[in-house]
Order: C-alpha cells, then structure tokens, then sequence
C-alpha cells in the first residue's frame, strides 16, 4: 500500500509484481501495456452467480449458480490416457446432484462433508440418467463474507487466466484509477444522467448489480462514441470539401459491354452519384471538390460494379486507383474480377498485400509511383508509407466497417485531391448512419439483380442434428457446396462449457461424412492457408467449408447452396443477413438453417426475424429495437477484434440503449459548434482522445 503514490495510469504493467517478460508478452498480445491499459480492459461479458438456482428447479440449457453442501467424500479414479477423474457428491434442500472433476486430483484437499459452496455450472445427465454438473466453477461460503454476484469474463490470451487478469486489474484500479483524469465536461455528465469515469470503470469490472453495470456500460459506451463522433469531425472538417480533380466525361460502354448484364436502377443512379461529384461538379469557384461518397447496400446488389465502373471512369480520365478491402481472401477475389476485366481493356493492375512477396512489393511501388500500374487492389498493405502514387485520382475502401475513420483518411493523406468512395454492406439504420458517416455523402442502392432467388431460412434446434446432416449430404451429392459457421474457433472451456468450435466440428463431421471434401478456415491460420483453403472451396475441391466468421466479408462462391450458422443466437441479425448473403448468388436455390437450442422467447423472436424478412435495413431495424444498438459496434466475432488501427467500441458493443449513440454524437456536435479546434482547456483531454483516433500517426499533433 505504501508505494501506491510511485504508479501512475501511465506507469507500465511490467512495474506490478507477477508480471514477469512473459506474462508483459501476453498483456502485449492484448493491447496492455499501462496501468490505464489494464482499466480499460473491459470484460466481454458477466456471469451472474448472484442469481442462484436450486437442484429442484436444475437448468440444462445454460451455466447457473447453485449453492450446494457436499455430502460424499471426493472419489479419485484413473481413466484412460491418465486422465484422473474425481466424483462427489453435493446437495441442496430441493434435490442433489453428482460433482465431478477431470484431472484436478487436488480437489480432494476442497471439499469436505458438510462444507458449502457456491457452484456454478452447467447441469446434466449422466449414463446413469442422474444429475450431474462437470467442472464447475467453486467459491467456499464463508459466513461474514459476502461472494460478489457479477463476474467478469475477460478477453483472454494464452498464458493469462482470469485470476491473474482479475488480480492485476484489481491492484491497477486501486493504485491508479484516483490519478485518472475526466474528460468529459461535468455538463454533458449531468445532462445525460452519467455517473463518474472513477465510479464506471470500477462498476464495469466488479458491478454489485445489475444497475450499477448498466450505468457503468451507458457511461463507458457514451465516452466512445463521443469520442468517436469527435474524431470524425475533426477529420471531417479538416478535410472534407477540399479540391479534387477533375474526370474527363467517358464513354462506359467498353466495360459496361464485358459485363454480361445490365445494371439496375439503383445501379445507374450510383454510377450518375459519381459521374456527377467528379466530372460535372463545380464550386462558386469553378473548381471541382473532392468526392467523400458512401455506398450503402444489401448484400449481393452490386456494389462491386459500381466501383469498377468508377474507377474505368479514373483511368481513363489519366488516374489512378486504388481499392481497399479489410481481408487478405476478400483482395484476392476483387483482383481476380478486376484483373481479368480490365487487362482486357488495356490497364494495368496490380495485387498488394501483407502476404505480397518483397521482390514483388518492390516492382509494385515503382510501378505506382512510375504511374505505370493503374489499379491496385489490396488490403491494410496499401497504407505502407514504401507506397506513393504518381496521380492517384480515386480511393475506395469496401466494406468500410472493418476500417477506423483513421484508415479512410490516411489513406487519403496520399493523395490530397484523391476523390473517395466508401463501400458498406452493412445496412445500417437510418440513424446511426447519419452519425458514424457524418462527413460522407450517403447514396444507397435499393434494390437487387434481377432473378434472385430467396434463400429460405429455417431455425431449428440441434434434435436436428442428423436431418442436418442428411441435408448437408443431399446439397453435395447434388453439386452444390455448404458454409458452417460456428461462433469460436475451438470449443473453450473457460466460459462456454465445451461450445463446439470450427476445428472439433469439421472433425466430427468428417467422421459422419467421409466422401465430403471438409475444410476448416478460421482467423488463427496463416494467410496463405486461408487463401489455399479458401481458393479450394471456390473452385470446387472442398464441398464443406466449416468456419468461423471470417468468411463472413464479401466472399463470392456462387456455387455454394447452403449456410448453416451453429449457436446462431449468439450473432447479430445484421451479421446473419451478412452470412446468409454468401448463399443464393448462382443459380442454386439455396438455404440458410439456424442451428440454436436457446429456447428464450426472445431469441426466438430475433432468430424468427429471418425466417421472415429478407430485407437488410429491416433487418437492421428490427435488430435495434430487439437487442439495442450494442451489435452495430461490435467487431463481429472473436475474429477482428484486434484489427490494427481500427477503433475498438467496447462498452458501445453492450449497451441496450437506442438513444446513447444519437445522444452522444449530438454532444459531439455540440461540443465542436462550441469549440471547433477544441481548444479550450477544458478541452484537452478530449481533443487528445479524438485526434488519437483521427490520426493515430504522429502526423497530428
Ligand atoms: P455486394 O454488393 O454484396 O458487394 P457483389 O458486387 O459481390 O455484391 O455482387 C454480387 C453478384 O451479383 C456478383 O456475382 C455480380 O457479378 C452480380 N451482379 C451485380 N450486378 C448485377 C446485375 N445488375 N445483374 C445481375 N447480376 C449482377
Ligand atoms: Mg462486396
């Protein structure tokens, strides 16, 4: 206690006892590196043990607290492979219930006759057809000393448990959270009834109850977006409207003739959107401003088309153009399309990324600074500092959820007068739209290619397990192809009870179906396998791609006839729309089954919204009222969650609150109507927030 005066919330984690080179190294791994790190290092979700259950009214569906007094001594017994198996028995006044514990032979040293603890497990059936819970989670009762009812579940790592990252965070909020400033101006607080930075960040870690954690969520959530809505107009104002350059009028017909079909409605009109910003468009002075476009669109409408028809538009004008996507498989696919497209018609195009060979890098660089190369496609690779254009005329990014503010406008720092198109297939509702593209021209596409067929959409439990599989079977015999998506990558213990994840599913299945071709991809592999793997589906060499939802971005297999999303009510409905989207765009009918044993009336509710509505901003709409705006900011899935450089909305990704995020960006605004530089003193901790999202480079300062 008595060094606490030494820390401060920058003071490094490596200063706290127990955190040796290797234990800094997996913090690293988790984006901790300070003390205001490990604050911030907000749990994913809460176990409630303060809710307990009792034995009579046992609960097989999901993890429950039960507080039980054991009642046998704890048997020990070797099993195969040396594995140790040790038993007990436990009860309660309604019923009892058999304890057991994989290899942990310690546990004969806990539980004693006539000891209580708090237990929280999931319960089930043995062989014996008797009630059983296995490894559970134990606290001892101790009279006087009260248990806490909200555990935290962290982000974790390997070679970080739950204990030590509880300890540590315990001892930081101690130490430093009294010396960590409150940006927030005390009006903007009251006025939106938000509790204190100190009282919210200690409530978000070790809430009491339910109330506390909402308030602490609803303050964290606000701070994000507020700081959010800062940065983007900041970056907003400092950029938005300054001089583009000027496309010459074309004749598309070269490349609208290539396509093998005509363009919708919605098509044409987003084509004229930026026919109109770059070759007609005009200020007082006559001059032409830069373009900062979004196209919105379902899945699958085309998006696609309009950006090629753009850039066709940039070449020919004498530019170049370059086209950004958040994933490695996703640039593969955009550069094939294009590159076979627009070689024909005499451009150059070239393909970078992480993976891109050095050698090759090296030509790609000279060729776009020689202004020999005349498209590049590619992913977060394009924002090397190594690569300059000779007259870079337009930039797209696709998919723009997956990209910080920053990335849009570093990469615009490469060509000031660049004209920008944001690409976006999430539908996002009208309202948050407004807010997080507030400094973008918003066009959307409304409507789809002629001759889609619906995907029809079934929701069962997994008592379907078998006709599931029969289907799967049915799908590929016939030559179609299927996507399983399931929520983790491997089946993880610590908080789940044994969920199935990608790897353990593709192994049973192949067992059940040994003439499929079955192939697993998931965020954890390497680049080049995931390409190899995802290469093989597309061409038809694998028939079964079990996955987690890095497959979820834009992929195009027109073969595949089949979604199957596992623990399906553990996804946003904007996210299985997405997923479902990778189905139906050939000419199979296809299908989407929603495998989910969550019984809850709610969940039914959002899961049956798919049954019903195949529109993506109804969806959208529907998902907001139904589950609040929290999924709109998640990161999808364990898979991107630690994008370089993207702005992570953590606390936003919980909250249930419609209104917040619109409260919030109207702070935004109204704190910059005030103060535009946010130069104020009061100011300072804010603008320093908003510039670090805005401009994580030190090119701000
Ligand atoms: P998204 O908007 O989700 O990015 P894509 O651009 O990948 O959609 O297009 C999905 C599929 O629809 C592609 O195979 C594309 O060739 C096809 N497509 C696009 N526009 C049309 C159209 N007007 N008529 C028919 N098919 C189209
Ligand atoms: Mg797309």
């Amino acid at each position: 206690m008595n060094n606490i005066t030494k820390y401060s919330p920058a003071t490094p984690v490596t200063e706290l006892s127990g955190v040796g080179r290797a234990r800094a190294a997996s913090l690293a791994s988790l984006g901790i590196y300070t003390l205001r790190d490990l604050i911030y290092h907000l749990p994913r979700a809460y176990q409630n043990r303060g809710d307990v259950a009792t034995l009579g009214g046992f609960d097989t569906e999901r993890e429950r607290a039960y507080v039980l007094t054991v009642a046998t001594s704890v048997s020990s017994a070797k099993i195969k492979r040396g594995m140790t198996i040790s038993k007990f028995r436990a009860f309660d006044e309604s019923g009892s219930c058999e304890i057991v514990f994989f290899n942990a032979p310690f546990v004969k040293e806990v539980f004693h006759v006539g000891a209580t603890f708090r237990f929280f497990g999931r319960c089930s059936f043995n062989k014996m057809r008797r009630l059983s819970m296995s490894n559970p989670k134990y606290e001892p009762i101790i009279p006087g000393v009260p248990l806490d009812d909200f555990v935290p579940i962290y982000p974790l790592t390997a070679g970080i448990s739950t204990k030590i990252l509880e300890k540590l965070i315990r001892t930081a909020l101690e130490c430093a959270l009294p010396l960590l400033d409150d940006p927030l101006p005390e009006g903007i607080r009251l006025d939106n009834r938000l509790p204190s930075l100190s009282l919210a960040l200690r409530d978000i870690h070790f809430p009491s109850d339910d109330e506390a954690l909402a308030r602490a969520q609803r303050r964290l959530a606000f701070d994000e977006l507020l700081r959010f809505g800062l940065a983007v107009s900041i970056t907003a104002s400092g950029r938005k409207r300054g001089r583009g350059v000027k496309f010459s009028p074309v004749d598309f017909t070269p490349i609208t003739s290539t396509l093998g079909f005509e363009l919708t409605k919605s098509q044409r009109d987003a084509v004229n959107d930026i026919y109109r910003d770059t070759v007609l468009s005009t200020d007082e002075d006559g001059r032409t401003p830069a373009m900062a476009r979004i196209l919105v669109g379902d899945v699958g409408c085309g998006k696609t088309v309009c950006a090629e028809l753009a850039m066709y538009l940039a070449v020919k004008s004498g530019y170049q153009a370059a086209l950004m996507v958040p994933t490695e498989i996703l640039a593969k696919q955009h550069f094939d399309e294009i590159y076979s497209r627009f070689t024909a018609l005499g451009m150059k195009v070239a393909l970078l990324t992480g993976s891109t060979r050095a050698s090759e890098k090296k030509l790609i660089y000279e060729g776009a600074e020689s202004g020999e190369i005349d498209i590049i496609v590619g992913t977060h690779a394009l924002l090397s500092d190594k690569l300059e254009f000779a007259k870079l005329g337009l930039i797209i990014t696709d998919e723009q959820h997956r990209f910080g503010v920053s990335q849009r406008a570093h990469l615009k720092d490469k060509a000031e007068n660049a004209h920008m198109l944001v690409m976006s297939a999430t539908p996002i509702p009208r309202t948050l739209a407004l807010a997080l593209y507030g400094d973008l021209d918003i066009t959307r596409i409304t409507d789809m290619p002629r001759g889609r067929m619906r995907v029809d959409t079934f929701v069962v439990d997994s008592g379907y397990r078998e006709r599931i599989n029969s289907f799967i079977k049915k799908q590929v015999v016939e030559g179609g192809q299927c996507y399983i998506v399931c929520p983790a990558i491997e089946g993880d213990e610590e908080d789940d009870g044994g969920l199935e994840g990608a790897i353990e599913y593709a192994d049973r299945l192949r067992t059940l179906l040994p003439d499929i071709s079955i192939a697993t991809l998931h965020g954890k592999m390497r680049t080049a396998e995931k390409d190899a793997v995802m290469l093989d589906f597309a061409l038809g060499k694998s028939q079964v791609l079990v996955s987690t939802t890095v497959i979820e971005v834009g992929v195009n297999v027109p073969n595949a006839s089949l979604m199957i999303v596992e623990c399906a009510e553990r996804f946003g409905l904007s996210q299985l729309h997405q997923l479902r989207g990778r189905v139906g765009r050939g000419k199979r009918k296809s299908y989407c089954i929603l495998v989910s044993d969550n019984k809850s009336e709610k969940s039914m509710a959002r899961l049956n919204v798919m049954r019903t509505t195949y529109d993506g901003y109804e969806i959208a709409d529907k998902d907001l009222a139904l589950r609040g705006p929290g999924d709109f900011f998640s990161s999808n899935g364990g898979d991107n969650l630690r994008q370089s450089g993207g702005f992570a909305f953590n606390a936003a990704a919980m909250i249930t609150d419609p209104e917040l995020p619109e409260r919030a960006f109207s702070a935004a605004r109204e704190i910059i109507l005030r103060d535009p530089a946010l130069a104020l003193p009061e100011h300072a901790a804010l603008r320093r927030e908003a510039l670090a999202i805005a401009a994580p480079s030190s090119t701000i300062s």
